[in-house]
């Protein structure tokens, strides 16, 4: 009898939930006075939005629902609600390095692993407090895998930050990444891994998946200039079967894709190669577009890096640099108007973590996007690409938590977006104005 009793007790025991019953049913509920829920065209007024956990429960007219005496009541009735935004071409690993203090080059030549590795911390912090609770980021800029240890240590909990999709190292070819400009007699480290024939290409995006790239990003087009006739030129990189190669074997993981792809013949190797998303597409000429639609392509524009920090007017770099910017906006507008899959993506990085994110949607907005056509490009149709609908950038029954809230409205002024006043990600608040 008491070895029965014994064992009813261990059989009791080892079915216990691990977490005390109560702290399950704690509720918060958010009075959203506008909600945008980052999928539905329509705006919808007196929302309440019901969470459990990290998780959203439900979503229902204030005036209809009860709320329950013990819940924890946040009250946004003044302001406008949307779910956290996603940025998807960011690098946490580079903070828009000053020329003048060496750049680029200073960053990989000087600084140690760790002071890269903090001022990512503060990047990623300083994205989620402006409302960016997703980063898609796009390698690492010669940190190596420091971006899955800095995902680590936010899933962890050790430091704040938005949820991110890593791309690790990325890949270009020979001749197509920096540091260059050295004496030839000297092995410079490189900005991404270099490989070379489909078989280094295939094992330098094994090596990268192995170790925790959630996207690979490849260089499809590397160095660019004014051509003949005007027009912007790119050099290639990788060769078509190259690229299949790393398509293929970052498909069999159930991973995407990422091409940093300009124009010409690197931009229409990366489309036939079967790249999943074009990065930048600085000149996206109609049988570009025409196969983008085609094959699903997602477009991430990237148009405000390319306003910045332009060199002297009438110097070759100067004319390449507004070439460039002038090229895009034409790009975006044709890429807008045929219905490509535009995704919100900024290069974070590429410009200071101090600017404002979401001066990207200014830019997006100015060329023609309708303001919630922006807004869904940084919520519901970024969650698409990164395969995580319904999860993510959506404030719907089952997603995650991830809630932000702007005083006014961003579908009137879109620059309401720069001034996000409350951010919750995966059911904590992480900022309230
Ligand atoms: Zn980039």
């Amino acid at each position: 009898m008491k070895h029965l009793w014994f064992l009813l007790c261990l059989i009791f025991a080892v079915n216990m939930p691990a977490q005390p019953a109560q702290t399950i049913s704690v509720v918060t509920v958010i009075r959203a006075g506008t909600l945008i829920d980052g999928k539905s065209d329509k705006v919808k007024h007196d929302q309440v939005i019901f969470i459990r956990g990290n998780r959203i429960q439900r979503v229902s007219d204030a005036s209809s629902t009860q709320i329950p005496s013990d819940a924890k009541l946040i009250d946004l009735s003044q302001q406008t609600v949307l779910p956290g935004l996603i940025d998807s071409h960011t690098h946490i690993f580079l903070q828009g390095e000053d020329p003048a203090q060496g750049g680029y080059d200073a960053n990989i030549l000087n600084a140690p692993l760790a002071l890269r590795a903090a001022r990512a911390t503060v990047a990623a912090r300083r994205a989620l407090e402006q409302g960016f609770t997703t980063l898609r980021d796009v390698e690492t800029e010669g940190a190596g895998y420091g971006d899955v240890g800095i995902k680590q240590a936010i899933n962890l909990g050790y430091i704040p930050g938005p949820r991110l999709f890593v791309s690790t190292r990325a890949i270009s070819t020979t001749g197509g990444y920096q540091l260059e400009g050295y004496a030839p007699e000297l092995d410079m480290p490189k900005g991404a891994q270099i490989a070379d024939g489909p078989v280094e290409a295939r094992k330098a995006a094994r090596e990268q998946l192995d170790h925790g790239a959630d996207w690979i990003k490849v260089y499809m087009t590397h160095r660019s200039w004014v051509g003949k006739n005007g027009e912007l030129v790119s050099q290639p990189t990788f060769t078509v079967e190259e690229l299949r190669a790393i398509v293929d074997e970052t498909h069999g993981w159930g991973r995407k894709v990422a091409c940093h792809a300009y124009s010409g013949i690197g931009l229409h190797r990366a489309l036939d190669g079967g790249c999943d998303s074009i990065e930048h597409g600085l000149d996206l000429d109609d049988a570009a577009i025409a196969q983008m639609l085609r094959q699903g392509t997602w477009y991430v524009p990237t148009l405000t890096v390319y306003y910045t920090d332009w060199a002297p007017e009438n110097t070759p770099d100067g004319k390449r640099d507004r070439l460039r910017a002038s090229a895009h906006e034409v790009s975006f507008k044709k890429a807008l108007k045929a219905g490509v899959k535009i995704v919100f993506g900024t290069d974070m990085g590429g410009i200071s973590w101090t600017q404002p994110i979401a001066q990207e949607f200014i830019r997006m907005v100015d060329f023609g996007m309708t303001p919630m056509d922006a807004i869904q490009s940084a919520t519901s149709r970024a969650s698409v690409m990164l395969d995580k609908e319904g999860e993510i950038g959506m404030i719907t029954p089952g997603a995650y938590a991830d809630i932000i809230a702007v005083s006014g409205d961003p579908l009137r002024d879109i620059r309401m977006l720069e001034n996000v006043q409350f951010v919750m990600k995966d059911g904590q608040v992480f900022r309230e104005k």
